[in-house]
């Protein structure tokens, strides 16, 4: 075990990770000092916090390396680029994340890891495998970017007996030693390029929650680069590849056969070749993404030995986090739908692909995305478009290239007000059995707080539509 006794700390970054990071370290007798770039309200007030406990915090200075510094616990988010992180390796000094001081610190008969990333659909799988696991009769907690975090849940008082954690790229990047149990990637696409530098780094970002993975690395079989990941890694002995696919599965997979979700990998009667597990009608929403997150999430849970029974238990007590393919209302026969977490192409995709005939909602800020590829591919399910937002003129240019039947409306107002024209827009355009989808494929941030509050606006749109 790592001794923190009297070492030199430095804590990059306050914010949610770095103030209880702080704290515990302080709390283990090492000599910690936080450094920040920003000197806010919030920040003085998080340092004001720290200094009380004895804390050093330098604001305002987030690249200068302090003198002794032994070792930098950092924020996920920090660039590995920044002149704080040169400095460290020119001095020798370790960088850990706060994945990796969790590990670390985790009490030695903790519970061990079943562990989630991908471009999208985390949070929604590390739920629904948390479900299952309770359903089995286990203590569990869903940590990582939801839920319990991290650090409490592996050196608090409360007992469990498997976690299901949900890690992002930056986070594997910054925890070298992190062994998981089992560990699934649903997904890579481009994202986040500009912090990691190249797609290739992206990659191996994530396919470093498959080092050392005891029991089984889950791919996505429709994901070829997921499983390379998997064929890259070194792993335990023993430790088995295992594919989802929507289709009907091959040996070591779980699958889908005429609408039941299908385990050919952990099968309890060694005279049967397959466990039937649940109905795809079980899975909420029964979305084709979503059923791919809820397969995976059965492979890490019958990969730690949850019973079949355990898993149909968990997916039909599993309800979708807020503005996640939300249903809202139904109004003249048209359903509304809130996806304002598809906040970049990948997810979009997977939200026009659960569709036959939708009008669009969609803008905001583009992130550097382009949209060919997306409304090329959903053009025959568009009964039109409405656009909105800061970046609307790229989604608009790509309609006009790739779906110039499909009428679009294009709002050109960014005020709070402009969701409920643009709902109004939507009525206007759909016919009864459509879906009006906001699934904006951009971040919100030019128009709102975050995509919780373009969701909020986009459902008392609805509602003061059917009033
Ligand atoms: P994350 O935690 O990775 O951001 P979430 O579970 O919060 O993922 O889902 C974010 C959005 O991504 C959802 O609103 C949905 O549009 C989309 N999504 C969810 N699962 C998938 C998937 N497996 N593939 C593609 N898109 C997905």
């Amino acid at each position: 075990p790592f001794e923190f006794q009297g070492k030199h700390v430095t804590v990059a970054g306050l914010g949610v990770s770095g103030v209880p990071a702080a704290k515990v370290l302080h709390g283990l007798g090492a000599r910690v000092t936080v450094v920040n770039d920003g000197a806010d309200e919030r920040a003085r007030a998080q340092a004001a916090e720290l200094e009380a406990l004895g804390i050093t915090v330098r604001l305002g200075d987030g690249d200068t390396l302090p003198d002794g510094t032994e070792l930098i616990v950092t924020a996920p988010g920090w660039k590995p680029t920044k002149p704080l992180f040169t400095a460290a390796g020119q001095a020798g000094v370790p960088v850990w994340g706060d994945v990796e001081l969790a590990w670390r610190l985790r009490r030695p008969d903790s519970a061990p890891w079943l562990a989630v990333t991908g471009t999208n659909g985390k949070t929604t799988t590390v739920q629904m495998l948390a479900s299952i696991l309770k359903a089995a009769g286990l203590r569990t907690a869903a940590v990582g970017n939801i839920g319990v975090s991290l650090l409490d849940a592996v050196t608090g008082d409360e007992e469990y007996d498997v976690l299901a954690v949900e890690l992002s790229s930056y986070q594997l990047h910054w925890a070298p030693s992190l062994r998981a149990h089992s560990a699934a990637v649903l997904n890579l696409a481009p994202d986040h390029l500009d912090w990691h530098g190249s797609m290739e780094a992206y990659a191996a970002d994530k396919g470093r929650i498959y080092e050392g993975n005891r029991v089984a690395c889950v791919y996505n079989v429709a994901d070829k680069a997921t499983e390379g990941l998997v064929r890259e890694a070194d792993v335990e002995e023993g430790c088995r590849a295992i594919g989802f696919t929507l289709g009907s599965p091959a040996p070591s997979q779980l699958g889908v056969v005429d609408g039941i979700l299908v385990d050919r990998a952990f099968v309890e009667n060694r005279h049967k070749n397959a466990q039937e597990l649940a109905e795809v009608s079980d899975v909420n929403p029964p979305a084709p993404h979503n059923i791919a997150n809820a397969l995976a999430a059965a492979a890490l849970a019958r990969a730690f030995g949850v019973p079949a029974a355990a898993v149909r238990d968990g997916l039909r007590a599993f309800t979708p986090d807020a503005h996640r393919i939300a249903h809202v209302a139904d109004v003249d026969g048209v359903a509304y739908v809130d996806d304002s977490k598809a906040t970049n192409t990948h997810a979009t995709e997977a939200s026009l692909a659960a569709y036959e005939s939708i009008v669009w909602i969609a803008g905001g800020l583009a992130k550097g995305a382009t949209f060919d590829e997306l409304v090329a591919g959903a053009a025959k399910r568009l009964r039109g478009a409405v656009l909105i937002g800061a970046d609307r003129a790229l989604i608009r240019e790509a309609l006009t290239r790739h779906a110039p039947e499909v009428p679009v409306v294009d709002l050109d107002r960014t005020d709070t007000g402009a969701m409920l024209q643009a709902v109004q827009e939507a009525r206007r355009l759909a016919r009864p059995g459509d879906t009006v989808l906001l699934a904006p494929a951009c971040a919100s941030m030019d128009m709102f707080t975050n995509y919780n509050q373009r969701g909020d606006a986009f459902a008392r749109a609805v509602r003061e539509l059917g009033a």
